[in-house]
């Protein structure tokens, strides 16, 4: 046992280290080709015989369903809103990166690949982030075939812009509606197979379990949201994409649906879950006003190019922003990092508007006798390029901003404040996006991506769309190519073990009868993980939060109170399951914060920082991913799989 270990000893045990990621050896840049030429095929006549499961229509499933129903495979394509279109993705506002130099400003594969090692502060694998930064040119040449209407220069070029941590412009945009649109082109070529029957979609249909059979995932057990009905769907294989889980935190950015569910019954099956606690707080969004919000809105980062940010020079200084002059301001982003101003990583910006509100010097309303915003100013970008070029640029997130807080930031400063918006850590996946379970792959934000322990912005829709369009339907195809496996039948123990398992657990849910609705538990539990979890951890905290989580678990299933039946739709029920099970992630996200005794990206222990308050690697002992075992009733059991870094340099990350 090394010393991290003991210092954790009995909230988990350590296993076999991953040693095949199944990246292709040779030059970084032969790899995905490498890959590609030695992955079986399979011929278009057997193709129509194989059946693929996809759970999720963002931008990462609906492109892999589109892409794996135009090859000729049968699809079926599983969502819990009523259309595929409502997917999270279609939220996000700023951009998508890709490695096009269009501007020609030394841009090239090479430093987007750099860029997003750096940004994820030295934690993810440099074959999957090469191969990302190689794809990221054919997404856009793809969306745009496909009529995405990304934003255009006077002489018809596409446009970019810059996101934080990069010196170079290569983020393309859709206006603030880069998801949407994104998600309109990925939902026009699924339809597309709708209508030519390889694609058959399950509106309000949740995955609640996962049918293992010999070891093979083979198909899933989801409730029909609206009769209550539980049904059966086999296959031969099974992929999620099913977003990320940072909802966890009760308030955050993301869609009020998005949850953990698919991923954290497919961990209790055996995939392993990687670095849990790697979360991402996002600098830009408009402060918490009270305590009856359930929900936090992002101003995307691309109001980071022209927006300036500041807080008072003094301490409690509570004067109209308009009239505090220059010399009495604080620009500290472009005073501490003048390099990258206030275009810094997502983790430095969140963290330094953090310390300076903790020095009484935030803005806005109190909160908890703390003043937590600072201000997002558009005085010089407006002076500069005049009021209409700012509201080409950005008017919806303006006007939003205007119909949320009441305030127009043409005239004062916008407020902001981090929140919790993207989870790095999910399930782990190989160099073919294959989890731990054979047949089970795992696409966009529910797998553990590449974006190691911080997530450059604009490189999300990115990961999805590389995944669902690219790697897949270039991956899948050798472990279907043994395919197709033979027929489960519906009365197989493991189908009926899973059927019930759904069932007892709905019947428990209901039958609980308590007194605490399951909102209350949710917001607990955000707050204990925000509290101790978020942007930055104590090893005291995490102690005190696990003690916690654990008691509310205890709590939780003695006195919910669901009312209502399963037979009906019934969203009590659906937010107590998906309640139930972000109990038992928190508990592994601060297990997993808890043992990883350094700071990387978005996981800042206070323990482990610099003399000026930057986190602190530990590359001797940590330069690994955490892939985590369900322990079943136990404690789970870690994996480490070592990363190797042959082309960059490991260096403490430095935007100053
Ligand atoms: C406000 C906001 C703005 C953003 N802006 C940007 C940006 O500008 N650029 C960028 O790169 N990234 C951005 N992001 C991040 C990015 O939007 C997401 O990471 C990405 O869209 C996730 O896509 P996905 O396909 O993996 O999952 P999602 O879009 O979250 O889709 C999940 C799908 O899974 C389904 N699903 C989930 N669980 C189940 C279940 N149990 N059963 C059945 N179906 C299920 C859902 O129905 C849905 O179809 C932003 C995020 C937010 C919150």
């Amino acid at each position: 046992m090394t010393t991290t270990d003991t210092l954790v000893a009995g909230l988990y045990s350590e296993g076999e280290a991953l040693v095949d990621s199944k990246e292709p050896a040779g030059p970084l840049a032969e790899r995905w080709s490498k890959r590609k030429f030695s992955a079986r095929l399979v011929n278009p006549a057997n193709r129509r015989k194989l059946h693929v499961i996809i759970v999720g229509t963002g931008l990462a499933g609906a492109s892999a369903a589109a892409t794996l129903g135009e090859a000729g495979y049968q699809v079926s394509s599983f969502f819990y809103q009523d259309s595929p279109r409502r997917a999270h993705s279609i939220a996000a506002q700023g951009g998508i990166n890709a490695a096009k130099n269009y501007k020609n400003d030394n841009d090239s594969v090479y430093r987007l690949f750099y860029d997003t090692v750096k940004g994820g502060d030295f934690r993810a694998r440099e074959s999957n982030v090469y191969r990302l930064a190689e794809v990221s040119a054919s997404i856009i040449d793809q969306a745009v075939a496909q009529g995405v209407p990304f934003a255009r220069e006077y002489g018809g070029l596409l446009d970019n812009r810059s996101f934080g941590g990069v010196q170079v412009s290569r983020t393309f945009y859709a206006r603030g509606q880069t998801g949407q649109q994104l998600l309109i082109g990925a939902y026009q070529a699924l339809e597309r197979q709708v209508a030519a029957g390889t694609v058959t979609t399950f509106s309000r249909h949740e995955m609640l379990e996962l049918v293992v059979v010999d070891g093979r995932a083979r198909g899933i057990i989801v409730r029909d949201m609206v009769t209550g009905a539980i049904e059966t769907h086999l296959a031969d294989v099974v992929v999620l994409a099913t977003g990320g889980y940072g909802n966890v935190f009760y308030l955050s950015t993301n869609a009020m649906g998005s949850n953990v569910t698919a991923t954290w019954r497919a961990h209790r099956k055996g995939a392993h879950f990687a670095n849990p606690c790697y979360t991402q707080i996002h600098p830009t969004c408009i402060p918490v006003s009270g305590d009856y919000q359930s929900k936090l809105t992002l101003m995307s980062e691309s109001l980071r190019n022209d927006g300036r940010i500041w807080v008072p020079k003094a301490p409690d200084d509570t004067r109209d922003p308009r009239e505090i002059p220059e010399a009495e301001r604080d620009y500290y982003l472009e005073r501490i990092y003048p390099a990258f101003g206030n275009l810094v990583p997502r983790d430095i910006a969140s963290r330094a508007a953090k310390y300076v509100c903790d020095e009484g010097r935030g803005v806005g309303p109190e909160v908890g006798g703390v003043r937590r915003g600072v201000y997002l100013d558009f005085a010089d970008a407006i002076a500069r390029l005049g009021k209409a070029s700012v509201a080409a640029k950005y008017g919806n997130l303006f006007d939003m901003y205007q119909r949320i807080t009441g305030e127009d930031p043409y005239e004062v400063p916008m407020r902001i404040y981090p929140a919790v918006h993207y989870t790095m850590g999910g399930l782990w996946v190989d160099y073919d996006l294959q989890s731990s379970v054979p047949g089970l792959f795992v696409a966009g934000e529910a797998n553990f991506s590449d974006h190691g322990a911080n997530r450059l912005g604009a490189s999300a829709l990115m990961q999805g769309l590389s995944d669902g369009y690219f790697v897949l339907p270039n991956t899948i195809n050798d472990y279907l190519a043994d395919g197709p496996f033979e027929k489960v039948p519906a009365d197989h123990p493991a189908v009926v073990e899973a059927v019930e398992s759904v069932r007892s657990r709905i019947a428990r849910l209901l039958g609980a009868r308590g007194t605490r609705s399951v909102d209350s538990f949710h917001k607990e539990l955000g707050h204990i993980m925000w509290e101790y979890c978020g942007m930055e951890r104590t090893e005291e905290g995490l102690r005190l939060a696990i003690g916690r989580i654990r008691e509310l678990r205890e709590e939780f299933w003695r006195d919910v109170r669901v009312l209502g039946t399963n037979e009906e739709l019934n969203q009590a029920l659906e937010r107590a399951n998906r309640v139930a099970d972000f109990i038992d992630l928190g508990e592994l996200m601060c297990i997993d914060a808890l043992h990883r005794r350094e700071s990387c990206g978005g996981h800042f222990r206070a323990e482990s920082q610099t003399p000026d308050g930057e986190a602190l690697r530990d590359d001797e002992h940590f330069a690994y991913v955490a892939a985590w075992e369900w322990g079943g009733d136990g404690v789970p059991v870690l994996h480490k799989e070592d990363l190797n870094y042959e082309y960059v340099e490991m260096k403490q990350r430095s935007y100053k």
